[in-house]
């Protein structure tokens, strides 16, 4: 990067709407996008593409590229991984299949994280306060995070999860997303380019980071995620010649929640390390404006 890199582009590849995790409502996302200057914002919820309709719709008003997406919660061995697929077609049976199971097991997982709560920290009706926060989307430890921080047992939510909703805490829940395989599976299916959400997040070593991003090539993954609201300049250019190592193409996203967390803003991200090769290198010329 260097020192007069701008910290915002026009395109933004990761983000969270009501329909999962995030604070906002799909138009409402993409009207602030719009405002900041994004103009192309992928909408990639949690196991879910219910909020992409109301997106587009609201990108089309505003004259901006919604790209339909979504984030699939993967187990690999032991540890849970993110997997963003892009452009997927919103009526294909195999990934709406998939994701239709993972959101079942969130339905009993919320009922499990509340049973836990009570038992093992004497919290009641979480499940329900989570729920208040979900505004009818999908139930994540994000919205149980609101619930415990409103009732005064932590102050922010790095510190709610560390407490409360991490293995070994007591509202943690171990369980079984979908297989890499699967989850690359249903997005090709869809027609979709997969990505590896937040790779440095993981905190795997080299070693295995690398084991990792050449499985997910193997398997039909295309990019990982270079520039990520959740990973420093230095993890991206770590990122950035691994991609370029292995072959894969670059992606960027903010990863935005909502304006409850201002360290990360849509589109508020440096470029991409020159090396890389975007991910949309060859999408339509409308779309990469
Ligand atoms: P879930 O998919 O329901 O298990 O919830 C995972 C979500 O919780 C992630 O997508 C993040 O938005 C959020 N999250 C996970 N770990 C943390 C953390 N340490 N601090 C804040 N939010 C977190
Ligand atoms: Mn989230
Ligand atoms: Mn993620
Ligand atoms: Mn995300």
């Amino acid at each position: 990067m260097g020192y007069n890199a701008p910290m915002s582009q026009p395109i933004d590849l990761h983000s969270h709407s009501t329909a999962s995790d995030g604070s906002l409502s799909p138009a409402e996302l993409v009207s602030r996008a719009h405002a900041l200057g994004v103009r192309v914002l992928a909408l990639t919820d949690h196991d879910t593409l219910a909020g992409i309709p109301e997106a587009s719709t609201r990108a089309r008003q505003l004259g901006m590229s919604l790209i339909p997406g979504v984030e699939i919660s993967v187990t690999w061995g032991k540890q849970t991984l993110h997997v963003v697929g892009l452009g997927v077609a919103l009526d294909n049976e195999a990934l709406n299949q998939g994701l239709a199971v993972l959101r079942d097991f969130r339905v009993w997982r919320a009922d499990e994280i509340g049973r836990r709560l009570l038992r093992d920290a004497g919290i009641a009706d979480a499940t329900a306060g989570a729920r208040q926060f979900a505004k009818g989307g999908l139930l994540s430890r994000t919205h149980f995070a609101h619930f415990l921080i409103a009732q005064g047992k932590a102050e922010h939510s790095r510190e709610v999860f560390k407490r409360f909703l991490v293995s070994g805490k007591p509202g943690h829940v171990p369980g079984q997303w979908a297989t890499l395989e699967q989850a690359l599976g249903w997005i090709g299916a869809a027609g979709g380019q997969a990505v590896l959400a937040h790779p440095a997040r993981y905190k795997l070593g080299y070693g295995k980071l690398r084991t990792l991003c050449q499985e997910f090539k193997r398997l039909g993954g295309v990019g990982i995620e270079v520039v990520s609201g959740s990973q420093d300049a230095n993890e991206a250019q770590e990122l950035a010649r691994l991609a370029q190592q292995l072959g894969l193409l670059a992606s960027s996203g903010s990863d935005y929640h909502g304006p409850e967390s201002p360290w990360q803003e849509l589109g508020a991200l440096p470029p991409l390390p020159g090396i890389c090769t975007p991910l949309w290198h060859d999408w339509p010329e409308a779309l990469a404006a």
